[in-house]
């Protein structure tokens, strides 16, 4: 497996990170997960402008957007994974640890493959969560590699026998810890709004877009816990989990207990993109 680090591709297992790495002390940087189906990128310029926003927003500067492309395209071929996964993340640079920005540091670019098939069986039945208060930080907007509120949140499902965990700001919920929400009441798609509480989903984006295009009626507008309690249907989205049924939250059924229709109409729209973009 070759991967990409500070300038080389190398060989994924003889990759050496360097300890003044900034990702490494403080998490001081950005990422991205691009999904390839079929050999193709799905919605790579999307990806790579959120990176560069994120980048910006961190003010991590002398970042170049064509060098994120043409990195991602390079360790798409050099591996021949067909579907898969591409990570990429972008840290501040190499330095003594200090907490301030170091003077003329240029970014670190790492990025590798792995391959991975659509999550069929979870898409078709549906999974449980687990609500929690969301503690990140403020700045939720921005992908950064800083995940750690993220990763206790996760292993929160985990030892509750779940796979995601929804999280509320006083009673709101927000996302996951790497999904956004959504839910169906009478009909109406509810989702957070984008703003500094959430990251802006790909997939959420493309999700609106598919309601926008079908006629189905939606509002990016806050819920509560208790509203999602009351929901006829729930549902995660992201990059790799694409559109997840909630047929489970906290231990009690959501809805009927069974995988809505809204949500089956939306996944067979979003099925026919990825056969759409797999044809051409
Ligand atoms: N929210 C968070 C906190 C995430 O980490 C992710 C995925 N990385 C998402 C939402 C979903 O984003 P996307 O659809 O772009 O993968």
């Amino acid at each position: 497996r070759i991967s990409y680090y500070n300038g080389e591709y190398v060989n994924h297992d003889e990759m050496k990170v360097k300890s003044g790495d900034r990702a490494f002390y403080f998490g001081d940087g950005v990422y991205e997960v691009v999904r390839i189906y079929d050999g193709r990128f799905f919605t790579l310029d999307e990806h790579a402008d959120r990176l560069m926003r994120s980048a910006e927003e961190v003010m991590i500067k002398g970042l170049e957007r064509e060098e994120i492309i043409e990195i991602l395209h390079e360790i798409k071929e050099r591996n021949g994974i067909t579907d898969g996964a591409l990570y990429i993340q972008v840290s501040r640079g190499i330095a003594p640890r200090d907490h301030g920005f170091p003077d003329g540091s240029k970014p670190v670019i790492y990025a590798s493959i792995r391959s991975s098939k659509r999550p069929e069986q979870q898409m078709e039945s549906g999974v449980r969560a687990v609500t929690t208060e969301d503690y990140r930080w403020l700045k939720c907007h921005v992908k950064s590699l800083n995940l750690l509120a993220n990763v206790m949140e996760k292993q929160h499902a985990v030892e509750n026998g779940a796979k995601e965990t929804i999280m509320h700001r006083d009673g709101v919920v927000t996302e996951g810890s790497s999904t956004n929400v959504f839910m169906v009441k009478n009909g109406i798609l509810f989702t957070h709004p984008a703003d500094n509480l959430i990251l802006n989903g790909i997939t959420r984006l493309e999700v609106l877009k598919l309601a926008e295009e079908n006629d189905i009626p939606f509002r990016e507008e806050g819920f509560t816990v208790s509203d999602m309690s009351e929901a006829d249907e729930v549902f995660y989205t992201s990059t790799t989990q694409e559109i997840t049924p909630v047929i489970n939250i906290d231990g009690r059924k959501v809805g009927d207990g069974s995988v809505g229709g809204t949500t089956r109409r939306l996944q067979s729209f979003f099925n026919k993109k990825i056969t759409e973009l797999i044809s051409v």
